[in-house]
């Protein structure tokens, strides 16, 4: 095949209803596809990027490692892993972290650790949830539609609704299990009440307490953690997406306080903890700072100002619009700038955190064009 026909007549699965472009290089807030045109990308690779394409410190961080070392298994420490673990903990306040690949590898370590550490079987999630695609993760993603084609799942989940928790939650649940601003499932931030009517259950039950910070975590919301923001600490977290800035990663982290309960044999992965993206997560973590998060802030305040119908926690944003949202998805992409959806009729935002305010603007220009 000659390259031509290898990029025409592409042989991957159809599991993406891709856009029909092909990216070739990152910059900032900024994305350059095969034919050199620029646009400014609102979706950061869904959340990821969230440093901006090629930011110099991952960037640096990552070329030091692969010209040091790549690989060691996890039968052994490397210095990456451990600083990675020592400053997440720093910024938890106090917690050990198993590291894996990605945000549903991070769930699957939640899972097991919850059932482990209580010897129960049950996982209360929220209807419109979103965990992940893999068997264990989609158990506890409360959409059907996504569920149902791969049944039977995992036994034991139940879905709740904010106002509903209360029913759910019982002697025999190990977790629930919350996104502290539903993503995949529209950009809806739970209240601050329902995050707290959750941790006084899982203490009333003896449960534990689990923050999906996928999406949500890594500075997206405009503190380091979501849980920051409105005050209720979980039992554990899970982060994946953004922490190493585009880097694959994933991350369960258990506070100091909470069960260790994993022993060795009881949970693996032969890549989790790569010294190339963990080197690259500590850059990260160090970038993210009181002053970026303060600009997270004030981005998130002009977005909302800008766009009245827009909700969401920091630069985890979202507009309804009316009926299927792809036909705005395409309009802003013609007019140069690349948004998410969330749902059927919601387009998402995620832009770098970097994004500065003239860029900010330029999107709001765009987007309110687009939005009519
Ligand atoms: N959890 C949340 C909250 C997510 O938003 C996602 C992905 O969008 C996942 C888990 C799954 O992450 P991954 O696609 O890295 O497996």
């Amino acid at each position: 095949m000659t390259q031509e026909q290898v990029l025409t007549h592409h042989n991957l699965l159809p599991t993406y209803a891709r856009q029909d472009v092909t990216w070739v290089e990152g910059d900032g807030a900024w994305l350059v596809d095969s034919n050199g045109k620029r646009y400014l990308d609102l979706l950061g690779g869904i959340a990821v990027v969230g440093l901006g394409h090629r930011h110099p410190a991952p960037l640096a961080a990552a070329h030091a490692q692969l010209d040091r070392l790549w690989h060691t298994s996890n039968l052994y420490y490397t210095e990456p892993m451990l600083e990675l673990a020592a400053k997440l903990s720093d910024r938890f306040g106090g917690a050990d972290a198993f590291f894996c690949n990605s945000g549903a590898e991070s769930i699957e370590a939640a899972l097991k650790w919850a059932r482990k550490a209580t010897g129960r079987a049950g996982l209360v999630a929220l209807e419109g949830s979103f965990h992940g695609r893999t068997i264990g993760a989609l158990s506890v993603t409360g959409q059907p539609a996504k569920r149902t084609p791969f049944e039977p799942l995992v036994p034991g989940a139940s879905f709740a609704t904010p106002d509903t928790l209360g029913d759910h939650v019982g002697p025999d649940t190990a977790a629930i299990l919350l996104e502290v601003v539903q993503g995949e499932g529209g950009v809806h931030p739970l209240s601050s009440e329902t995050l707290a009517e959750a941790r006084a259950l899982a203490d009333e039950h003896g449960s534990l307490l689990i923050f999906d910070e996928v999406q949500t975590g890594v500075g997206r919301c405009g503190s380091f953690f979501a849980w920051e923001r409105v005050g209720v600490k979980p039992d554990a977290l899970t982060l994946a997406k953004g922490l190493a800035n585009g880097l694959p990663i994933g991350a369960l982290l258990v506070a100091h306080d909470a069960p260790t309960a994993f022993e060795p044999g009881d949970h693996a992965s032969t890549f989790g903890g790569n010294p190339v993206s963990c080197a690259a997560a500590c850059a990260v973590v160090d970038t993210i700072d009181g002053a970026l998060l303060a600009h997270v802030r004030e981005l998130s305040d002009r977005f909302t100002g800008a766009l009245p119908d827009a909700r969401g926690l920091g630069l985890l944003l979202a507009v309804d619009v009316d009926g299927p949202a792809g036909p705005y998805v395409d309009a802003a992409f013609s007019k140069g700038v690349v948004v998410g959806t969330a749902g059927p009729s919601t387009l998402r935002l995620t832009p770098p955190l970097t994004l500065s305010a003239d860029e900010a603007d330029l999107a709001i220009a765009t987007l309110t064009e687009v939005l009519g």
